[in-house]
């Protein structure tokens, strides 16, 4: 099978995908930002399915670190076949108290660090002439949500992100589709306050939060070959939200 790279794979979602992408038969490479000791831990329970698995720590957001780390990957393992921008922040706050660096933060991280490593690790798989890559992107890129102006705003850009890389990697055989989650249960949600998250869940079909392995469920579709004729797409997975 392939290589994939997860970014953010430490805990939630991103330990889900990696979990996910590893029982399909890939060797995984789990980024994250600093807890590294945490994407270990995700790392040996992907080694359960016979598969490589190696945890390595670097800020998406910068494009020197992004480099370097996929050099190493290349060299180490070869050449990603998949790539799953799952790396993601907020810093919640209405528009008129938000201040400049809690905007840039979240773009710096959610959006550019999804350019980096399109542009890093789409390059190589072009020149491959293969590869899916996956982006995380949020219902309330599409949306809009009062107080996350800046995630809302990162969200949208990835979904622009995704189909423009689309349109310029498909015809050398490189796939780039997101994903919409909706309400998932992580670190990221578990600060939402008791009513902000009931009242989600009031507008949820399915009358529940959705799991990181809802999430990843979709991710392993989008990765596979039963996905081969799907591109510039944006699934959303939300249990019905607001249908
Ligand atoms: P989470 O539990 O907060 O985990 C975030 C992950 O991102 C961690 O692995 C973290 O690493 C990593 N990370 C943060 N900044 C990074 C950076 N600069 N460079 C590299 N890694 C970085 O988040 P989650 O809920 O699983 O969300 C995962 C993705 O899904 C995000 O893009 C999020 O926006 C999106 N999403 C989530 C929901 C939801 O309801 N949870 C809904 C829609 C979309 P460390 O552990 O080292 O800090």
């Amino acid at each position: 099978m392939g290589i994939a790279v997860v970014t953010g794979a430490s805990r939630g979602i991103g330990a889900a995908v990696a979990r996910k992408l590893a029982e399909q038969g890939h060797d995984v490479v789990l980024n994250c930002a600093s807890r590294i000791e945490k994407a270990e831990e995700v790392a040996a329970q992907c080694r359960e399915y016979g598969v490589k698995a190696v945890a390595m720590a670097w800020d998406v957001s910068d494009h020197a670190a992004c480099d370097q780390a996929l050099k190493e990957i290349k060299a180490s393992l070869g050449v990603p076949t998949i790539l799953v921008n799952n790396a993601g922040i907020t810093k919640d706050g209405l528009i008129m108290r938000m201040g400049e660096a809690q905007f840039d933060d979240v773009i710096r991280i959610n959006l550019k660090g999804t350019f980096n490593m399109t542009s890093l690790c789409g390059a190589m798989m072009m020149r491959a002439k293969a590869g899916a890559i996956i982006n995380m992107a949020s219902v309330v890129g599409i949306t809009g949500n009062a107080g996350q102006a800046n995630y809302a705003a990162s969200k949208a850009g990835v979904i622009g992100l995704t189909k423009s890389a689309a349109k310029e990697l498909g015809a050398r055989g490189v796939r780039v589709n997101a994903i919409a989650p909706g309400l998932v249960e992580s670190d990221m949600t578990d600060v939402l306050p008791e009513d902000v998250k009931n009242a989600m869940l009031s507008q949820i079909t399915l009358k529940r939060a959705g799991k990181p392995e809802d999430i990843a469920n979709a991710v392993g579709f989008l990765a596979s070959d039963a996905a081969a004729y799907i591109t510039g797409q944006v699934l959303v997975v939300d249990g019905g939200m607001g249908v």
